[in-house]
C-alpha cells in the first residue's frame, strides 16, 4: 500500500474513513493494559500523528520493540480522535518495524535536550522537533529565494567555489591544493612553486560570488548566486560560520537607491514567505525560544527600514551617552553592540546604513563625491545585527584602478574582472544576504550553528 506523509494525513480530510499507510519515527509511546499510544513523526510536519494499538489485536510482545526512535509503517483506518491535542488517528490493524533503536543506547531517548548537547549529537538532532521546525523554515525560506527572483526576472547564476582570486578576502580563505604537505614542490628561489600545483597557481575556496557575479550582470542584466561561501575567520561568535551560504543579486542598471529597494523588498518577501508557509513551525520556535517571534516578524513586514549615512549613525551613537566596549568615533568599523544599538534602542526598526568610509569598505565600491565615503549599504537588523552587506559598484575604470593601487590589491590575476569596466561598463549595483543569519532572524534561534544542519566552526567539522 502507497504511504502517506503525515502533513497530508492531517490536511485532506476526504481520507478519514479510510485505510491509510503512514511511516514515520517514534516520538513517544504511552497506554495502559488496553490500548497503546504511539506518535508518529516523519519529518513532513512538526505535528506528530497518533496510532492507537488496541491490546485485543496486538500483544505486549509484538510492541516491545516499538521504542523512541525506532521506524515504523502503519496501516489502519484513519478516525477523528476522541482525546485532546489531535484531530485524527490512526486505528492500527498491521504494521511492520523497519528498525528499532535501542533505548540504551539512542541519545534523543529523552526530551528536552538542550542545544548545547544537540549540537554535539548533530548527526541525530534533525529527529527533534526543534531541529526538524528549523531545518523546515530554512528549505522554504530558499525556496521563497528562488521565486521572488524568478518572479522579477533574474537568473539564476552558479559561480565558482576554487577560485584564484584572493584580492577580497586575503588572509581568511581556505586553501585548495593537491600538493603533498610533506614534499612541497621548490622553485630555484626555494619558494613553493604553485605553478605544479593542480590548477597552476594558488587557489583556494571562494568567499564571496560577487566578482564573478559582476560578470553575470554585465552580461545578462540581472542575476542571483545562492551557494555556499568559505571564511576562514576565526571567529567563534553565534553569527559567524566557516562555511555558510549566500545569496549574492547583482543588477545592471541599478543606482544604491534601486539596491536598497530591493533588498528591503527582498527580505519581507522572504518573512512574509514564511509566515505564510510554516505557520506551525513558528509558532512551535516561538513557544519553546521566543516569545517575541512572530510580533518581530510582522513588525519588520509592516516598517519602512531606516536609510541612514553612516556619519549620521556615528553622530547617533556619539550623542547616545552610552558607553560601548569598541569606543565611537568617525571611521571605526561597526561593531554588533554598534549595530544593536542603533536598531534596537534608537530606531527600533532594520537600518539601512549607507555611504561608509572607503578605508574600512572594499575595493569594489563606487566613491562618493565627497573623496571619502563609498556607496556602500549594510542592512541591519535587531537582534542579528549585520544581515545584508552590499553596494553601489565603481564603474569607472580609471577610478577603480586608482582605488586597486591605492590599497596595493594584487590584481595580477584579475584582468578579467576589469573588463567588465573596459567593455561596455554600466552603473551596476548589488549586495549578498547571509543565508543562515535570515534563517536566524526568521526562526528567533540565537546561535547560527543552529540553523545549519552540519555547521562548520573552528575546531569543528565532526558531522
Ligand atoms: P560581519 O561584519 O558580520 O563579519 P561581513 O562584513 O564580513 O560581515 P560581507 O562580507 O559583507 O560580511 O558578507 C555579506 C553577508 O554575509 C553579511 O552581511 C552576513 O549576512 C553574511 N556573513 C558574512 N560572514 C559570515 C560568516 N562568517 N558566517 C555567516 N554569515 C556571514
Ligand atoms: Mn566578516
Amino acid at each position: 500500500m502507497k504511504h502517506t506523509k503525515i502533513v497530508d494525513i492531517f490536511k485532506q480530510s476526504e481520507l478519514v474513513g479510510t485505510k491509510v499507510c503512514a511511516k514515520g519515527w517514534v516520538r513517544t509511546r504511552r497506554g495502559n493494559k488496553y490500548v497503546q499510544f504511539v506518535a508518529l513523526n516523519d519529518g513532513s510536519t512538526i505535528h506528530n500523528l497518533q496510532i492507537v494499538f488496541d491490546l485485543q489485536k496486538f500483544s505486549d510482545d509484538d510492541l516491545k520493540l516499538v521504542t523512541t526512535g525506532s521506524s515504523l509503517c502503519v496501516v489502519g483506518q484513519l478516525v477523528e480522535s476522541q482525546g485532546r491535542g489531535q484531530s485524527v488517528e490512526i486505528q492500527a490493524e498491521s504494521f511492520e518495524l523497519y528498525g528499532t533503536a535501542d533505548p540504551e543506547a539512542y541519545p534523543l531517548q529523552k526530551k528536552g535536550h538542550t542545544l548545547e548537547f544537540l549540537r554535539e549529537k548533530a548527526h541525530l538532532r534533525m529527529r527533534t522537533n526543534t531541529f526538524g521546525a528549523v531545518m523546515r523554515v530554512r528549505s522554504t525560506l530558499a525556496f521563497a529565494i528562488h521565486r521572488f527572483f524568478n518572479e522579477r526576472g533574474f537568473f539564476y547564476l552558479n559561480t565558482p567555489l576554487i577560485t584564484a582570486s584572493d584580492c577580497e578576502g586575503a588572509g581568511e580563505m581556505f586553501q585548495v591544493t593537491t600538493l603533498d604537505p610533506n614534499n612541497m614542490p621548490r622553485t630555484e628561489e626555494g619558494e613553493i612553486d604553485w605553478a605544479q600545483d593542480f590548477f597552476g597557481k594558488f587557489t583556494s575556496l571562494t568567499v564571496s560570488g560577487q566578482l564573478e557575479g559582476e560578470l553575470g550582470a554585465t552580461a545578462l542584466g540581472s542575476i542571483y548566486t545562492f551557494g555556499p561561501t568559505f571564511r576562514a575567520e576565526n571567529s567563534n561568535t553565534p553569527r559567524h560560520l566557516a562555511e555558510f551560504w549566500m545569496i549574492e543579486p547583482e543588477m545592471a542598471f541599478y543606482d544604491i537607491t534601486d539596491n536598497m529597494d530591493l533588498a528591503e523588498e527582498f527580505v519581507k518577501y522572504c518573512i512574509g514567505y514564511a509566515l505564510e508557509h510554516c505557520a506551525d513551525d513558528i509558532a512551535f520556535l516561538e513557544e519553546h525560544f521566543d516569545k517575541e517571534l512572530t510580533q518581530r516578524l510582522h513588525f519588520v513586514l509592516e516598517n519602512d527600514f531606516v536609510r541612514l549615512p553612516y556619519t549620521e549613525g556615528i553622530r547617533i551613537l556619539e550623542e547616545s551617552g552610552r558607553k560601548f566596549e569598541f569606543p565611537v568615533k568617525w571611521g571605526i568599523d561597526l561593531q554588533s553592540e554598534h549595530e544593536r544599538y542603533l536598531v534596537e534602542e534608537h530606531f527600533k526598526r532594520p537600518v539601512i546604513l549607507t555611504d561608509y568610509p572607503k578605508d574600512i569598505k572594499a575595493f569594489y565600491m563606487k566613491l562618493n563625491d565627497d573623496g571619502r565615503t563609498v556607496r556602500a549599504m549594510d542592512v541591519l537588523f535587531p537582534k542579528i545585527g549585520e544581515i545584508i552587506g552590499g553596494s553601489e559598484r565603481e564603474a569607472d575604470y580609471d577610478k577603480l584602478m586608482g582605488r586597486i593601487e591605492e590599497l596595493h590589491i594584487p590584481m595580477k590575476d584579475m584582468w578579467w574582472y576589469l573588463d567588465t569596466r573596459r567593455f561596455g561598463t554600466v552603473p551596476h549595483s548589488g549586495f549578498g544576504l547571509g543565508f543562515e543569519r535570515l534563517v536566524l532572524f526568521v526562526t528567533g534561534m540565537t546561535n547560527i550553528r543552529d540553523v545549519i544542519p552540519f555547521p562548520r566552526t573552528p575546531k569543528n567539522a565532526e558531522f
